[in-house]
């Protein structure tokens, strides 16, 4: 039996008690990723030779970390010393970075072993990773199916068993609407609690890293090992990191749990509302006291991410000009085209579309109409989570409005937004949410149920997805 079907805490423990090698562990993985990854497209980069070195080393060491040997997929907007970090962006295509993202320092502290980088939408920004400027990943359940995204990459790898679990970026639901299309846990976490040092910045008031995993107990896992403190991130919060995995075995206590009014399920494909209506009795035979709530400022949701994250776009990737970073058009005569036609070349059709939004939202004269009220509105839809949290525990909804759909079925960029309708809020007011496998469609496609809590709850959301997970046995 190959040792990918294993969990990464199952792993994690046969590695612990030396039952087997990490370099076993890597080889299984690469012949893994070597079969599958011609159909899947998951990487941008394989970092098979690195690994296996990594492992060997592994193997020798007497003192291990907890992750010691376990091959782990980063998306590819996380900086790897000396390795290619390109955002599926032809102007980073040959970027190789100087330094590790924060959270990769911690994984490698860990004796993680990073097998890959994943392909993304181009910057983060697209839900299918038809935006990559290199190619589209498929959903390992169909693979005429997108995977979702932005870290579509990142969620097949892991679908496919081509890697133990990945971390993933999400600035408005980019970790669990994947994790949702392809059956996986996906947890974006409390604004702050994993430090955005060497994550390539796409709206750095929504951003954050968050993993992908097989189980609930696999994110909780990580997440302890990402998550905390670091001054190089002057968000970073110094909420103490509890230990998840320990906390989330205990009984659930206090159920009190909002769900949306139907109004606010209207256009919602007819499996994904069965599946919520089921996973509610479900939660109801469990104890829960269900409360149906309405969120009248959610209807603006979608409209105020894309004034605000566009915005922060615009601003963040003005720095992709030709001269600091990666791509260079050397055909100019002058400064000023040397720009255009670097950006013009460099950047794709979406990412070009984001930057023309973002800096016309924030121009003279149309900043109080756009980006002023988008703030505001930010500020509203803040303040329901924060009155529905006085009452509740949990906000339960889907994560998606539809399960994965057909590579080029969303041409119209509104139509691919609109992906978002459910996850963008969390992002907005900076709460974690998580994503859980609960069921699946007719066709056969995984679906996913959203868990959101209030700041720094993870520990709660963690609980309660274990327990939802234990009687959905949605994994077997
Ligand atoms: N799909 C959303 C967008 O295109 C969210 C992306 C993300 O979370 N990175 O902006």
């Amino acid at each position: 039996m190959s040792l990918t079907s294993f969990t990464l805490s199952e792993l994690c423990s046969l590695l612990e008690t030396r039952k087997i090698k990490a370099e076993e562990v890597v080889t299984d993985y690469l012949k893994e990723i070597e079969e599958k990854d011609r159909k899947i497209s998951a990487y941008i980069t394989v970092l098979g030779d690195l690994a296996l070195e990594k492992a060997k080393k592994i193997d020798q060491k007497k003192e291990r970390g907890i992750l010691a040997g376990i091959p782990l997929a980063l998306k590819d907007n996380l900086l790897t010393k000396g390795v290619r970090t390109t955002c599926a962006s032809r102007i980073l295509q040959n970027f190789i970075a100087p330094y590790n993202a924060t959270v990769v320092e911690k994984l490698e502290k860990e004796d993680a072993i990073i097998i890959g980088k994943t392909n993304m939408d181009e910057f983060a920004m697209g839900s299918s990773t038809e935006n990559s400027a290199f190619f589209t990943t498929k959903n390992p359940w169909d693979l005429e199916k997108v995977p979702g995204g932005s870290s579509g990459g990142s969620a097949a790898a892991v679908a496919s068993n081509m890697a133990a679990a990945s971390l993933g970026s999400d600035t408005g639901g980019s970790i669990r609407q994947p994790a949702a299309l392809c059956g996986l846990v996906g947890l974006k976490p409390t604004y702050g609690l994993v430090s955005r040092y060497g994550l390539v910045a796409f709206a750095s008031s929504l951003d954050q890293i968050g993993p992908l995993t097989r189980t609930v107990e696999d994110c909780a896992v990580l997440t302890k090992i990402i998550g905390g403190f670091d001054a190089k991130d002057s968000t970073s919060s110094c909420e103490p990191i509890p230990d998840y995995q320990k906390e989330m075995m205990k009984k659930l206590q206090s159920l009190k749990i909002a769900f949306l009014k139907e109004n606010m399920l209207e256009g919602v494909d007819e499996g994904v509302k069965e599946m919520y209506y089921h996973s509610l009795k479900l939660l109801e035979q469990m104890g829960a006291e269900l409360y149906e709530m309405d969120f009248p400022s959610w209807d603006y949701a979608l409209a105020c991410y894309y004034i605000i994250a566009p915005s922060e776009a615009s601003s963040n990737l003005a720095r992709y000009d030709g001269v600091r970073y990666g791509y260079r058009q050397t055909d100019s005569q002058t400064l000023k085209e040397m720009y255009v036609k670097t950006r013009t070349e460099g950047l794709g059709p979406e990412v070009k579309r984001r930057i023309l939004l973002g800096t016309f939202a924030l121009s003279s004269g149309y900043y109080e109409a756009y980006y002023v009220k988008a703030a505001r509105t930010r500020r509203l839809i803040t303040q329901e989570f924060m009155e529905a949290f006085n009452k509740v525990d949990y906000i339960l909804t889907p994560t998606t409005p539809e399960p994965a759909f057909l590579i080029g079925a969303k041409k119209d960029p509104i139509a691919m937004y609109l992906s978002d309708k459910f996850t963008v809020s969390a992002n907005l007011a900076g709460i974690p949410a998580l994503s859980l496998p609960v069921g699946w469609s007719r066709e056969g496609l995984p679906m996913g149920l959203q868990i959101i809590g209030n700041f720094f709850q993870e520990s709660r959301l963690f609980k309660l997805a274990f327990a939802i997970e234990k009687k959905v046995k949605f994994r077997k």
